[in-house]
């Protein structure tokens, strides 16, 4: 293991809560939960200020509204957290070559195979540096571990929470585990940890003291082994860079979560079959299928396969998704599901998934990166306004659903920029009114203005191309 604080990672603050939050001027300070708002819904992310009501992740949202009746419940906007996410992976590797994100808001970075920093000062002084930049960039906070390896650097970055940086000095970790619960380490669920409390170890000092022979006892041989290495802060893992992915993908989500098994399967058969299409229209060919599966509580899988040889023959992909599918659980249901081909000879993508969450075209159109959310607008008879989404009124300008139901829609008129705008009601039919795309977050610089000179990191040069046509509305500076 290293003997320097260099592998960082970066944890986004309640992330999507955090996005809703400087999108909507009036809900800053406020109670804000994100996630799905069906009867089956669970909560993918709140605010610190939901939290306080014992409102978490993950809950379903029948309990989070019994418990924060007040707050504002919304519907994820996973293309703006997508777009917002490729910031703050920028400002990474301009940090190192060495990037490995985990989730849209969290990642490991190599600092020393990218020369920034060789001990705990200049780690520090980089892990502040990045702090910094994210907040200029985005407008939000996350929080930063720095360890000498990814466990402990992930442990840093949850103490750290919410907005802080921790490190831990090499050489103090073994006491700083010792009195840590043993849902601490990775790979400790609720299961395991219940496993684990019936021997009477709680603590992460109980498994060192239990000894590696009663760990394999009692969890098997694979998971004792390394759980047991990482009581004694032993994790030589590196951080392994996201290799570019060169692919076709299609993906479907679902307005109801899907339960029933064979459903699951035939979906699966059907993403296969139209990524084929995709491919053969693009005259491609892969080796690598994968599919990605997004739960009932926002947890999402990816599974793959690689193939002998590159094929384009629709009933080779159908199989091989089919076998991936089986080693999936889908208890509880699906709310997402897509299959990919990779390892293409002409064709560069940044992620293989990267069409927006909504995409549900049928026609095998060539993947380009951020679709035009026109082109799947629904059209004014059945259009669905989703609580938290954007609109424009003709009039009245930017805004977004406060809520619907009745025949009605209930819109603020707010924008990143401004102070919390007024609420209008509208029937839901209301010729003036239409789905808007987000704005960013952070007003573009007028003309280009000089950055700040201070500033520790390159800015990127421009927000991402799906932004550039967001509705018209004027991007001022901040107040
Ligand atoms: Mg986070």
């Amino acid at each position: 293991m290293r003997t320097a604080p260099t592998i960082l990672h970066l944890d986004m603050d309640a992330f999507f809560a955090s996005v809703e939050q400087a999108s909507k001027p009036s809900l800053r300070g406020k109670a804000v939960v994100v996630g799905g708002l069906g009867p089956r819904g669970v909560v993918a992310t709140c605010s610190y200020e939901a939290r306080v009501f014992g409102v978490h992740s993950a809950m379903p949202m029948g309990q989070a509204r019994r418990l924060a009746p007040h707050a504002a419940y919304l519907v994820p906007r996973f293309e703006l957290y997508r777009s917002i996410s490729e910031q703050v992976m920028r400002l990474l590797r301009e940090l190192s070559p060495l990037v490995e994100p985990l989730s849209l808001d969290e990642a490991f970075v190599d600092l020393e195979a990218g020369g920034v920093a060789r001990d705990a000062e200049s780690a520090r002084g980089a892990g502040e540096k990045l702090r910094a930049a994210i907040r200029t960039v985005t407008g939000l906070t996350g929080s930063v571990g720095l360890a000498a390896s990814k466990m402990l650097a992930k442990i840093a970055s949850e103490q750290a929470k919410p907005d802080g940086l921790v490190l831990i000095p090499p050489g103090t970790e073994r006491a700083m585990l010792e009195p840590m619960t043993v849902r601490t380490l990775p790979g400790v669920g609720p299961a395991t940890g219940d496993h684990l409390r019936r021997a009477g170890i709680t603590t992460v000092g109980e498994i060192a003291e239990a000894g590696e022979d009663e760990l394999v006892r009692l969890l098997g041989k694979a998971h004792g082994h390394a759980l047991y290495a990482m009581a004694l802060a032993r994790d030589e893992r590196p951080v392994v860079a996201e290799r570019e992915t060169k692919s076709v993908s299609v993906e479907d989500t679902y307005d109801v979560d899907i339960h029933d098994r064979v459903r699951v399967g035939v979906e699966v058969g059907r993403l296969a079959d139209r990524c084929v299409r995709r491919l053969r229209a693009s005259g491609l060919s892969g080796r690598t299928i994968v599919l990605k599966v997004r739960r009932y509580d926002f947890s999402t899988l990816t599974r793959s396969e690689t193939l002998r040889g590159p094929t384009d023959d629709p009933a080779v992909v159908r199989e091989a998704a089919a076998r991936l599918l089986d080693s999936v659980d889908t208890t509880g249901g699906v709310r997402l599901l897509g299959v990919g081909v990779s390892g293409l000879a002409d064709y560069t993508q940044e992620d293989l998934f990267a069409q927006a969450a909504g995409d549900r075209a049928e026609e095998p159109a060539e993947e380009t990166e951020a679709e035009p959310a026109e082109e799947h607008r629904p059209s004014p008879a059945e259009r669905r306004w989703p609580a938290g989404h954007d609109v424009r009124h003709t009039e009245l300008g930017h805004g977004w659903v406060q809520g619907s139901g009745l025949g009605r829609v209930t819109v603020r008129f707010e924008t990143p920029y401004s102070q919390v705008g007024r609420v209008r009601t509208f029937p839901v039919d209301d010729p003036e009114l239409s789905p808007a795309d987000p704005l960013p977050l952070v007003a573009e610089p007028e003309g280009g203005a000089a950055q700040p000179s201070s500033l520790p990191l390159p800015l990127p040069a421009s927000l991402p191309k799906s932004w550039s046509g967001g509705g018209g509305a004027a991007a001022t500076s901040k107040p």
